[in-house]
């Protein structure tokens, strides 16, 4: 069973960025720019604004945090973005979700310019993802996607299931796996059967958020099987996937910790600097 490990892929994907950053800066004179917003103090999302912003300067992007308390109105934010869509030293703009219950979601994405939208949650972005038109692609399904393309760059005609339909993860990686002309079934809460769903796959997704949901004897032998799943359990973090089970029957497989999530911040570096190429057409 190969153990995907995604610590060190991130690792190489940096690498390249950096290398990347270099060459633009030459070409350019200038480099890359990542502006953060964060809203508010809870504490998962300050330690992942940090991890962004080390991770980008590493790779040479210019990278920017902006601050607010959680009474922040939503006009200021909306404001601000608007400001940051015609500043030509900033390439990408991240919203830091979740936001305070009085700062509309959906509005603060839609306001963000879609060339600058690292996150790939603008809806102009989501159309173009599922029109097979270049775009920017949300980082953790980017991530898994990479993954996969590492054990096995010939996906045509293989069978994959998507567990999970969100339009953070399962939505954007079924149109990821389409564009590679795989079978895609995506599957969710009201799945009747997800056991015989995922039998069928030689490619599983999971990405739903419950522990261990995926069993050992629900993949077939030669799977290749990538766990998005963050959960907190008595036991430590584990992921969507049961891995002691899963790993003795598997072709590949990604442990929790250390395999989609390194790369999704790398996958955001590799937006940013997209983004930025694209800007310089
Ligand atoms: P979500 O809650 O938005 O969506 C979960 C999806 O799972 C829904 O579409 C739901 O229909 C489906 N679902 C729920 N119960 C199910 C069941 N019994 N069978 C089949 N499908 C079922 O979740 P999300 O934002 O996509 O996150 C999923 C997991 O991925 C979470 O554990 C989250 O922490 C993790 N995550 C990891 C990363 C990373 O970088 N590794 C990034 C984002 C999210």
């Amino acid at each position: 069973m190969i153990l995907i490990d995604g610590k060190e892929a991130a690792a190489e994907l940096r690498a390249e960025l950096k290398e990347e950053v270099v060459e633009l800066k030459s070409k350019h004179n200038k480099v890359p720019g990542l502006t953060v917003i964060l809203i508010g103090d809870l504490t998962p999302s300050q330690i992942y604004v940090r991890n962004k912003e080390k991770s980008a300067n590493e790779v040479g992007i210019k990278s920017e945090v902006i601050k607010y308390p959680d009474s922040v109105e939503e006009k200021t934010v909306l404001k601000k973005i608007k400001e940051l869509n015609s500043d030509e030293t900033v390439s990408g703009i991240l919203v830091q979700l979740p936001l305070p219950k009085h700062i509309d979601k959906q509005k603060v994405i839609e306001a963000i310019d879609p060339s600058k939208d690292v996150d790939g949650f603008h809806p102009m972005n989501v159309g173009n993802l599922s029109s097979g038109y270049e775009s920017s692609i949300p980082c953790t399904p980017l991530g898994c996607y990479l993954l996969i393309k590492k054990i096995e760059p010939n996906l045509s005609g293989k069978k994959a299931v998507i567990v999970g339909r969100s339009n953070l993860n399962g939505k954007p990686m079924t149109q990821l796996l389409l564009k590679e002309n795989c079978t895609v079934t995506i599957t969710h809460s009201k799945t009747k059967d997800l056991k015989a769903e995922c039998l069928e796959a030689d490619i599983i997704v999971a990405a739903v958020g419950i522990p261990e949901l995926v069993r050992g004897d629900w993949v077939k032998k030669d799977a290749i099987v990538i766990d998005v799943g963050i959960n907190k359990t008595d036991n430590g973090i584990v992921g969507d996937v049961h891995f002691d089970e899963v790993s003795k029957n598997v072709r590949a497989l990604t442990p929790v910790p250390g395999g989609v999530g390194p790369m999704t911040i790398a996958c955001l570096l590799k937006n940013t600097i997209d983004c930025f190429k694209r800007s310089q057409i």
